[in-house]
């Protein structure tokens, strides 16, 4: 029987979902939708919240070519390969809509 290793892999997996449904929930994002993801894959989970996290606080523009959203650093256009110089203005990241 391994009820042991089965009983810390929950409270590992357990611990992970927490975790990654608090990152989630800090970033407004749902708590239940990230505990899943990381109770279900406990370390990628956690990980995945926190890069999501980082992902959406960034500021973002819009490409005068094709009209992609593209995010801030990137020097050329994803979708067109249009150069993009420094815009005037930058759209808001998408982390900003969940914190009126
Ligand atoms: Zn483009």
């Amino acid at each position: 029987m391994t009820t042991t290793s089965g009983a810390a892999y929950v409270f590992l997996a357990l611990c992970s979902g927490l975790a990654g449904g608090i990152v989630g929930k800090i970033k407004g994002s749902s708590f239940l939708a990230w505990f899943a993801i990381a109770s279900l894959l406990p370390l990628f989970g956690l990980l995945a919240a926190l890069a999501y996290r980082w992902d959406t606080n960034e500021l973002r523009r819009q490409c005068p070519r094709c009209g992609r959203v593209t995010k801030m650093h990137d020097a050329i256009c994803t979708r067109c390969g249009e150069e993009l110089d420094f815009p005037d203005v930058a759209i808001a990241p998408e982390s900003a809509r969940y914190t009126r």
